[in-house]
């Protein structure tokens, strides 16, 4: 197991936080990967919970945006209780979700951790012209890292809040109807990160609007 430093925690939107801890050198992972994280701290190091990389693999730190669930009790609970100078420790690198070429991200909450990671990564190489990103939450409020996303991806960052209505944004869930006006090429990938009943819904409106079994990529 690696031991991490943790060398920062921001808090960026009401029940989510960034944490920064240094790299391991030999650590590799692809952009959209994961890890598992245990806190070093009595009573938590068997607790291990995953949560996906947002730096590029290249960066020296590493970066970890996590929603946490104070209701729960558990792991992201007790996150909130964390300092600089604590330490996570970190096994193995796993996760289905990584870049297999040009398409459509849909996120929903957290959900949208693995694409961070792709889009800056496809964004360092001037390679993001051609990919769009779905992303819904609750509330405007949530949308996590919304200056940057709007900045990278432009109006090809399109959001969807169910529980606030605003001008500029879909109100509602993500629908069949809802894709096809935003999905005019269905030969690309799409590639679906949420909550499981979410993730279960998009897939099911993909394949109703004509998008083929392999064209789609799932992380729950
Ligand atoms: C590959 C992968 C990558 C991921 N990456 C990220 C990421 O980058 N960022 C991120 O934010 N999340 C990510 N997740 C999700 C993250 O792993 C979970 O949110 C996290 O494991 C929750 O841990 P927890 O201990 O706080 O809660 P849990 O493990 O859900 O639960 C802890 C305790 O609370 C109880 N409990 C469970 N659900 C409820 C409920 N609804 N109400 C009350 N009690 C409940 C459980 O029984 C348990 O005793 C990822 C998940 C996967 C599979």
């Amino acid at each position: 197991m690696n031991i991490l430093k943790i060398k920062e925690i921001k808090k960026i939107t009401r029940d989510v936080l960034q944490f920064k801890t240094n790299k391991p050198p030999e650590l590799e992972f692809k952009p959209g990967q994961a890890t598992e994280l245990f806190i070093d701290k009595e009573g938590w190091k068997k607790e291990g919970r995953p949560f996906t990389f947002t730096n590029l693999p290249e960066e020296d730190d590493l970066e970890f945006i996590i929603k946490t669930y104070p209701d729960h009790n558990g792991v992201t609970d007790k996150l909130l209780d964390l300092k600089s100078g604590d330490e996570f420790l970190q096994n193995e690198v796993f996760g289905n979700i990584y870049f297999r070429g040009e398409g459509t991200f849909v996120a929903g909450g957290a959900g949208l951790t693995p694409m961070i990671s792709i889009l800056r990564d496809r964004e360092k190489n001037g390679e993001n012209e051609n990919n769009k990103l779905i992303f819904a939450n609750k509330t405007k409020a949530d949308i996590i890292l919304k200056d940057e996303l709007e900045a990278m991806l432009g109006d090809r960052f399109i959001n969807i809040l169910s529980e606030e209505d605003h001008d500029e944004y879909a109100h509602g869930h993500i629908n069949p109807s809802f894709l096809k006006d935003h999905i005019h090429n269905l030969d690309q990938k799409f590639y679906v990160c949420g909550p499981e009943d979410m993730i279960k819904s998009v897939v099911k409106d993909l394949k109703e609007i004509g998008v083929k079994d392999s064209n789609i990529i799932v992380e729950e």
